[in-house]
């Protein structure tokens, strides 16, 4: 039922040289389920020079055939769908269905990044001399290593990979060691689809081994990273050194502003939706949940009954709309911060605690009257905890949401055309979502502003980060 997981370089699925292999279990069952190859030195000297070779081949393939083998790519990615589901929530623990949407929208953004591959325009500057030609070409920037977390296997793989291949890069991708087997399928299906040797490789092992080798190693010219803060300042850093270019997705802490005016059943039932997706463990979750004086008795209230209506449980069973989180680290950390806003003051309405017996399981939690001084007021839950809070006017809305270094994302819900004119100017985050929940699209943007990074990883925008411009003139002579 659950494959174990090797590296693939050059072309080829192998063991790791020195064969050595990290455990893989079920955060629903804390079983062991498999093994993923751990890769050393050796290993990634393999795919560096394979990269090399693959980034010579790759780059010299026609953006349309490029463009078709990724499209071939994505379809064979939606026909596996429902197999790499049941893979996926395996190692993950998210509900098979959201597994499966995951998958198909990993297929969407493949086929999105396709169609930039034969867009990448560069531009004719007008001369001031008549025999004289100047232009613009977009180059790939060479050879990509990137990191990726466990909270979406495939999809925070895929982004980077689709534009990284659109644009004619290869790419080293260090995958999570986490939940390994998903994210090998998705290459499965471009290996499959003919991808020539060595313009992707896959290695597991340990990330900070991995990044330290990589990141300074000539052979790379770009770096994309999505996790925490912490780490992406330090990797960040590390590109800096090596004057390397760098995209950063790194960790937030939503704010949402619920206005008198707003519509509360459906703030309620989309956000209730959306905050425990993936158990929490998203970075644009909607964290802050700040709502205005007069209808916030109304607001907990019908927030709290949509959450109740969550049934949390092992992934692969029927009716299951909550998992388990993936790290038995996540829930002491959640346990923690939940129990360290009681204290101050905060009550839960719904939630609040781990659930005894096999598995990360961390009840969905609704904690209303969070004061500031609650840690989870300003470290990122990255769980299943939602945090509650009334204001008075606009001014102090405002000022809550932008406290924080944090900038992904927010949410907001008012029907005041003045309001909603008004938010996408003050409030500081990459994306604001107002009166829906609307984001992760391959053609819209999806980055951070301030600690959340910088970048984007959707949108006309994002295959930008994997080209270079030069200049060329030619005087006709
Ligand atoms: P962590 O900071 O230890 O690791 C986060 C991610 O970075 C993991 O995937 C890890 O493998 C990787 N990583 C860690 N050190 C690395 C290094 N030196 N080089 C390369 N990669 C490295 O945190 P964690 O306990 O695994 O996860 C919890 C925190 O991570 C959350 O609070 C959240 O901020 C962040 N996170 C963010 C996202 C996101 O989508 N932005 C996803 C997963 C985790």
């Amino acid at each position: 039922m659950y494959p174990d997981t090797q590296l693939y370089i050059d072309g080829q699925w192998r063991s790791a040289l020195a064969g050595k292999t990290l455990p893989v279990s079920n955060p629903a069952t804390d079983e062991i389920i498999g093994q993923v190859a751990h890769a050393a030195a050796e290993d990634l000297d393999l795919a560096l020079a394979a990269t090399e070779r693959g980034f010579n081949v790759w780059r010299n393939t026609a953006a349309h055939q490029r463009a078709n083998l990724m499209r071939k790519a994505a379809a064979l990615l939606r026909e596996r769908a429902d197999a790499v589901a049941a893979i996926m929530t395996q190692e993950q623990g998210k509900p098979v269905a959201q597994a499966k949407i995951e998958i198909l929208n990993a297929a969407d953004v493949i086929e999105w990044f396709a169609g930039e591959a034969t867009r990448t325009y560069g531009q004719i500057i007008p001369s001031r001399a008549r025999d004289v030609q100047q232009q613009t070409l977009k180059l790939p920037v060479g050879p990509v290593a990137a990191f990726t977390p466990w909270n979406f296997p495939i999809n925070q793989i895929v982004r980077k990979l689709s534009a990284a291949l659109a644009a004619g890069c290869s790419i080293i991708v260090k995958g999570p060691e986490e939940t390994p087997a998903s994210p090998a399928e998705l290459i499965k299906a471009f290996a499959d689809a003919g991808i020539p040797a060595g313009v992707i490789a896959l290695v597991y092992g340990t990330p900070a081994e991995i990044s330290e080798y990589l990141i300074p190693h000539p052979t790379i010219r770009k770096i994309s990273f999505t996790g925490s803060t912490r780490v992406g300042k330090h990797l960040a850093a590390l590109a800096g050194q090596h004057m390397k270019k760098a995209t950063m997705e790194l960790g937030g802490h939503a704010p949402v502003l619920i206005f008198d005016d707003a519509d509360l059943d459906a703030a309620a039932k989309e956000l209730a939706q959306s905050k425990f997706r993936n158990a929490g463990q998203v970075c644009i979750a909607p964290t802050r949940f700040l709502i205005q004086q007069g209808v916030y008795e109304a607001f907990v209230e019908k927030f709290t009954a949509a959450v109740r209506e969550l049934k949390l449980g092992n992934g692969l069973e029927d009716g299951v709309t909550m998992g388990p989180m993936v790290l038995g680290r996540s829930v002491d950390n959640i346990e923690a911060l939940v129990q360290d806003a009681i204290a101050h003051g905060a009550k839960a309405s719904t939630g609040g605690k781990r659930v005894a017996g096999k598995g990360n399981f961390f009840e969905p939690t609704v904690l209303r009257d969070v004061p500031l001084s609650a840690r989870a007021m300003s470290e990122e839950p990255f769980g299943p905890v939602a945090l509650l809070r009334p204001f008075a006017t606009y001014d102090e809305a405002i000022a809550e949401a932008n406290r924080l270094p944090y900038g992904l994302a927010a949410y907001a819900y008012s029907r005041n055309i003045a309001t909603v004119n008004a938010l996408g100017r003050d409030v500081e985050s990459g994306m604001l979502s107002i009166n829906h929940i609307g984001f992760g699209l391959p053609e819209t943007p999806f980055g951070g502003v301030k600690d959340s990074g910088h970048g984007t990883e959707g949108g006309s925008e994002a295959i930008e980060s994997y080209l270079e411009t030069r200049f060329v003139t030619v005087a006709g002579r």
